[in-house]
């Protein structure tokens, strides 16, 4: 008698995102600024998070780096939960988050704060993380409050990509920086996800620049998320991204 033999279904690793948000609701204690949030992204993907002031971006990101402990709902990096409210377990899992004060150490050198973000990483990562900078190559000896604002932004996310982040969170990368400026930077995040096989999840003002580099984007307002696209379509439909931001409803 022949027998039949039972095999595992197939499971196509491609198809599990890099990192994945399931009902991610999060707040300040009793108050809920980000309401049932779902997100899924793929290696070497562009995630933009657009939306108006108070929408709730900043607070998406300091919960996906577990700096805020999410009220509801599950973050998964590589079909792995996080556990909540634990930066430790996010830093472990390959989160990162480039803050939008960009947290430098102001007296110390531009090399030294990037030692110091790279803990016991070998001297390969600085290396490296030089040869996507030269700016910062060319200034290393310098104190990194000497740097231009540009300068010291790119320093911020040097810093980040030495402890070679699986998810990259960029909050307002272009705070404070001229339009030129941003439009020099703002390449380096495609560059970044599509050399590293990172997520980059940008938090952005700048809605066109922001566009231009990334696949999806998101528009969050009062914690909802009222259109998820690809990026292109966006870009090309400012009417429906206006009406979005103005909580109008959206087809
Ligand atoms: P912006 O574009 O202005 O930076 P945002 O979309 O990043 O805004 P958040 O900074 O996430 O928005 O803030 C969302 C809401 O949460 C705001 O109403 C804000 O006042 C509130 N909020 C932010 N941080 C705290 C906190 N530590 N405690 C209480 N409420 C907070």
């Amino acid at each position: 008698m022949s027998q039949t033999m039972q095999t595992e279904p197939d499971v196509d690793q491609a198809s599990v995102p890099l990192l994945e948000c399931r009902g991610v609701r999060a707040g300040y204690g009793d108050i809920t600024v980000v309401r049932e949030l779902d997100l899924a992204a793929a290696p070497g993907s562009v995630v933009a998070v657009l939306g108006p002031n108070g929408a709730g971006k900043t607070t998406l990101l300091t919960t996906l780096a577990g700096l805020l402990k999410a009220q509801a709902g599950e973050v998964r990096i590589d079909g792995s939960p996080i556990r909540a409210g634990q930066p430790a377990a996010a830093s472990a899992a390959g989160v990162v988050l480039v803050p939008d004060d960009r947290a430098l150490f102001t007296t110390l050198t531009v090399e030294e704060n990037i030692r110091a973000a790279r803990g016991g990483r070998s001297r390969d990562a600085l290396d490296r993380v030089f040869g996507w900078f030269p700016a910062l190559a060319d200034r290393r000896r310098l104190a990194a409050g000497s740097l231009s604002g540009g300068e010291q932004q790119m320093l911020a996310v040097a810093r980040a990509l030495v402890q070679d982040p699986r998810v990259l969170l960029v909050d307002e990368m272009s705070m404070g920086l001229a339009p030129v400026i941003v439009e020099d930077l703002m390449p380096m995040v495609r560059r970044v996800a599509d050399d590293t096989g990172a997520v980059v999840v940008l938090v952005e003002q700048h809605v066109r620049l922001a566009l231009e580099v990334a696949d999806r984007g998101l528009v969050l307002v009062h914690g909802e998320v009222v259109l998820d696209r690809p990026a292109a379509e966006l870009a090309a439909d400012p009417d429906t991204l206006e009406r979005a931001y103005l909580g109008e409803g959206v087809a």
